[in-house]
């Protein structure tokens, strides 16, 4: 019977470990961590988002790290099959906006029990607490692994899915990097994606905890747009976060260090004339009152003082006395809601991680490496990437199904 040690016991290692072992290979799981899937439960903010129901080119799409070396991956184990093992164990999904899919639950830790079902149901070994600290290579070929600085451990095929370095504290911090290295791989560059932004401006604390719903965003780098988009963002004591600056950031991490500018029009349902209408209704409304007590029907109360300072209108000028030319800035103001973005956080804080071993070494239908024999490389640890909307994790579930069948 071949021997398969996986490394690493999240989502892409579970799936590869149930697969190998269902079609007849022993298995053994290491994980380091005392439990398995422990980043699976801080996605989705704890509700885990785990695959879309999109069709695969829109995958494809979303994905725009190496998104084409995934073509293979999702024909052999698409998104629907991924759904239908879930649901086999009993676990129902929902479909939500954005072709979003989520346990009904809405607790990620219905995912990790079903894993964990088959891991039990093909009787994986599963080693825990356990660090792997060297892959064992013998004329170009895997014969097992190190573990725990000591130990070593041998097998016909070992299946790297170690994650990539965001988040250290669920177990993923970099190792597979470390050892695909030492094994002749190329790494690309590390960077965050899908990470928080940082912006220059001071008053953006003065915002910290504001969510802003159905905005829409275009950023420009040297006057060209980069990005486009629609929906939620928030504001933190740093800068920006929120579903659509964090997509916004794969983008954004491309052109840094230079600054970059970030225009929010906080009312995309209306165009400039039909604004200037509106808010010389209120105008019209609060007409006594001083223009710093006038946007209240128009802006969420924490943007106001904000606005009002950006305006460049006096806050205690009677709304009467407002001219058009300011009011006309006013609009503009709020259609052109601009912030300078300067920087990240750190890869620590991001999602997921851009980068890491090029997909030019990897078989794109086996996840088999073309340098050592018999290693295969999955999840986050490839250089492929994605937006939000469950992508990643469909990537760590159909690389991890490949190698676990093909191995
Ligand atoms: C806050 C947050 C929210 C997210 N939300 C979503 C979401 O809703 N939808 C989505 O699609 N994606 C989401 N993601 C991204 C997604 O979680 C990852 O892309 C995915 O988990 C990658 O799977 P993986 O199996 O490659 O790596 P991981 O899930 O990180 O698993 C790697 C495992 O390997 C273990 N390991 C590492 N080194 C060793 C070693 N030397 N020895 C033994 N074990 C080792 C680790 O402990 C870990 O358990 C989110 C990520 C974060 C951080």
């Amino acid at each position: 019977m071949k021997k398969v040690i996986v490394v690493g016991g999240g989502a892409s290692g579970m799936m590869a470990a149930i697969i190998a072992a269902k079609y007849g290979k022993q298995v053994l799981l290491i994980e380091k961590n005392d439990r398995l899937g422990k980043k699976i439960l801080i996605t989705g903010k704890g509700r885990c988002n785990v695959t879309t129901s999109k069709g695969i080119e829109d995958i494809i799409q979303n994905i725009p790290g190496n998104g084409k070396f995934m073509y293979k991956a999702l024909n052999t184990f698409s998104n629907f099959d991924l759904i239908n093992m879930i649901e086999k164990k009993g676990v129902k999904l929902k479909i939500e906006r954005g072709d979003r899919v989520f346990p009904e639950s809405d607790k990620s830790i219905d995912i990790v029990k079903a894993f964990e079902g088959y891991l039990k149901d093909y009787k994986v070994k599963i080693m825990l607490n356990t660090k792997v600290t060297d892959i064992l290579v013998e004329n170009n070929k895997v014969i097992g692994v190190e573990i725990n600085n000591k130990e070593r451990l041998y097998s016909d095929v070992v299946i790297l899915a170690t994650g990539g370095a965001s988040y250290p504290g669920t177990g993923s911090s970099g190792d597979g990097y470390k050892f695909a290295k030492k094994l002749g791989h190329t790494i690309i560059d590390l960077k965050p994606s899908l990470v928080p932004l940082i912006t220059k401006e001071e008053w953006i604390k003065e915002l910290m905890g504001l969510t802003l719903k159905n905005v829409a965003i275009k950023v420009k780098h040297r006057s060209k747009v980069i990005y486009e988009d629609f929906g939620e963002m928030l504001f933190t004591h740093f800068g920006i976060s929120g579903p659509i600056v964090l997509s916004a950031s794969r983008s954004i991490v491309d052109v840094l260090p230079s600054e970059v500018d970030f225009y929010i029009d906080l009312k995309p349902a209306l165009t400039r004339e039909e604004l200037n209408k509106r808010v010389l209704r209120d105008f019209e409304k609060f007409i006594n009152k001083d223009f710093k007590n006038s946007l209240d029907e128009l802006l969420p109360k924490k943007l106001i003082p904000v606005v009002v300072k950006l305006s460049g209108i006096e806050p205690n000028k009677k709304v009467h006395s407002i001219t058009k030319q300011e009011r006309l800035n006013l609009v503009n103001l709020l259609k052109e809601f601009k912030l300078t973005v300067i920087g990240t956080r750190p890869i620590e804080e991001a999602i997921v991680t851009r980068g890491g071993v090029s997909v030019k070494e990897v078989n794109p239908q086996t996840m088999e490496s073309k340098i050592v024999k018999d290693l295969y490389i999955t999840g986050e640890l490839l250089d492929v990437d994605a937006y939000t909307g469950g992508f990643n994790l469909q990537i760590a579930f159909s690389t991890g199904y490949c190698a676990g069948y093909f191995c």
